[in-house]
């Protein structure tokens, strides 16, 4: 993540959601307590950085569906 920061890069970090019929169905989802951690983490380095999803032009990172990230921007 830091290493994708440092060049510019927004790292989109999504929670794995299990999906039946697929290899990683029995796979538990991250805990919320993890999620929270980790978006803590890397919206503090997106902040420090001012690589911010509010200054996207597309993709991912713009949209914000998949992802609470953009709530630990600030
Ligand atoms: S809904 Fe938005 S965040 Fe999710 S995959 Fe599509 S573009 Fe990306």
């Amino acid at each position: 993540m830091r290493s994708l920061i440092d060049i510019g890069v927004y790292p989109f970090v999504v929670p794995f959601v299990p999906i039946v019929g697929t290899p990683l169905a029995q796979q538990a989802p991250p805990s919320s307590e993890l999620m929270f951690e980790l978006y803590q983490t890397i919206g503090a380095k997106l902040k420090q950085a001012n690589l911010l999803s509010a200054d996207m032009k597309a993709g991912c990172a713009k949209c914000g569906a998949c992802s609470a990230l953009s709530s630990f921007e600030d």
